[in-house]
């Protein structure tokens, strides 16, 4: 189920700013941001994968802090040059959204991944924005264990697949992708 946030976009703070946060970094889903269910949440991601504008940002290090894993897969918007890929590009570069267009955001608010929903624009100074919760994507990445070996699995399966020339790999016979 996802997690429910008040709705609390800005456009005219976010156009003064140009958007600084969707250039910089595409924000991370949450777990719940993809289906009430299990088989519901490995079948939307997989699609969403195969689609070449979502990859993994794993968290590095055991989010929980008990050290019984090397890193926890999460998944986020790819960036717009990096189409295909499927883990992040290198954290020294920025990285603008594929889903950042001309007029903002391609999705509606709730459809938007949590770490998006949970950026409060910044009326006195736009584009120094924050969540809330300073904890916010450690929670977000211990939410997402019970899934880090689907996601392993299903990368290392991707990896044997060639991408298309927009980054996309062959849909499942269920039908097309589409975030609901
Ligand atoms: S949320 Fe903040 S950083 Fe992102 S576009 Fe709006 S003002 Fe800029
Ligand atoms: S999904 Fe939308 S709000 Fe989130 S980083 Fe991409 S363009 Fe920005």
């Amino acid at each position: 189920m996802q997690i429910e946030i008040a709705n609390n976009s800005n456009p005219g703070v976010c156009s003064a700013c140009g958007g600084r946060c969707c250039n910089h970094r595409p924000g991370v889903t949450d777990i719940t941001d993809w289906g009430k269910t299990r088989n519901e949440i490995e079948t939307n991601i997989e699609k969403a994968l195969r689609t070449g504008y979502w990859c993994s940002d794993p968290w590095d290090g055991d989010p929980t802090g008990n050290d019984d894993v090397d890193r926890v897969h999460m998944i986020r918007p790819s960036g717009r040059d990096h189409k295909g890929a499927l883990y992040h590009a290198p954290f020294f570069e920025s990285v603008p959204c594929a889903f950042l267009t001309y007029k903002g955001c391609f999705y509606s608010f709730r459809d938007r991944p949590l770490m998006c929903r949970t950026l409060i624009p910044n009326q006195e100074s736009p584009g120094d924005c924050t969540a809330e919760d300073p904890e916010l994507k450690r929670k977000m990445a211990i939410r997402w264990m019970p899934y880090n070996n689907f996601i392993q699995q299903l990368i290392r399966r991707l990896e044997n697949e060639e991408p298309d020339s927009n980054g996309a790999r062959p849909i499942l016979a269920n039908g097309n992708y589409q975030r609901e």
